[in-house]
């Protein structure tokens, strides 16, 4: 059964002309079943604004309506897709709200009002960048309550990885420390129109009332950019600029100056930023 009364999404785009644009990262989702079980992946949509980047010809905009979300915003910096989400909006009278700029630009939380969804199958360009700001906003709890976001799988992998390996570093602390984040779902290329080159994955993460340890976010960012940037060095070498006795610091936090950062939880990075603050 269709999830609207709208056209397919392949009229849409042929009717726009909305031909994929690489530099935009532009890869289509045209299967509307699959928009909504995405849109579903959120939670109860219903009572809850929802920001949406990068909507293109709208296939998961019209997920998140069809599933009830209460009022969506949703932020396109390609103007030829501004037709064919006009026609969505109609189609929901004052549910969508479309707004033609750059994500990185605008103060997303002055358009939604609480409590707010981020929903989003991001462009590969700014999606890690997108996903930093929203993990570190000046106070927790964020302004958000969930993010469910589309990624390349090797982006999704980096987000929910456990220390130990190699995809273990900033974005999982950053996630992880204030967030429950799981991966919710995996896609083939051949779910978008074009395929991209890698598999995709759709990660949720819900915020944490709390962060899970006490740290001061400036100083762990601090201690996890140095620590990572030179991961496989031994962290009293990668450290050093950040204080003369990293050493004892290091062992005042129950790390052994000799680890490399991949080896150490996020409870560890957590109480080195509270020995350093
Ligand atoms: N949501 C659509 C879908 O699932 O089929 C399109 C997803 S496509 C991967 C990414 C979309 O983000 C494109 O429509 C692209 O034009 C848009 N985009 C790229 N950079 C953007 C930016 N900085 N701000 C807002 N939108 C952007």
């Amino acid at each position: 059964m269709a999830i609207d009364a709208l056209p397919p999404l392949r009229e849409v785009i042929a009717a726009h002309s909305l031909s994929a644009r690489k530099a935009l990262g532009q890869n289509f989702l045209l299967d509307l079943n699959l928009t909504a079980k995405i849109a579903r992946l959120a939670g109860d949509l219903s009572q809850a604004d929802v920001l949406e980047v990068g909507p293109g010809p709208g296939g998961l905009t019209r997920g998140l309506l069809a599933e009830g979300a209460r009022r969506v915003v949703a932020v396109e910096k390609d103007a030829r897709c501004l037709p064919a989400l006009a026609e969505i909006a109609a189609a929901y009278p004052g549910r969508l709200e479309v707004m033609n700029a750059d994500a990185l630009e605008i103060d997303w939380q002055a358009v939604l009002a609480p409590p707010r969804k981020i929903v989003a199958n991001l462009p590969y360009n700014v999606g890690t960048e997108l996903l930093v700001r929203w993990l570190t906003p000046p106070s927790w709890p964020p302004a958000w309550d969930s993010l469910t976001l589309m990624f390349q799988r090797e982006v999704a992998d980096r987000i929910v990885a456990q220390p130990g390996g190699k995809a273990y570093g900033r974005l999982a602390v950053l996630a992880q420390w204030r967030c429950e984040a799981r991966i919710a779902m995996t896609l083939p290329p051949e779910a978008f129109t074009p395929p991209p080159k890698v598999r995709s994955a759709v990660v949720h993460l819900t915020a944490l009332s709390a962060p899970r340890y006490e740290a001061d976010p400036a100083v762990l960012s601090r201690v996890v950019a140095a620590a990572f940037g030179q991961r496989r060095k031994m962290l009293r070498a990668a450290l050093k600029g950040l204080a003369p006795d990293i050493e004892e610091h290091l062992r005042a936090a129950g790390i052994a100056p000799t680890e490399r950062a991949e080896q150490v939880p996020i409870e560890g990075f957590c109480a080195l930023a509270r020995t350093l603050a």
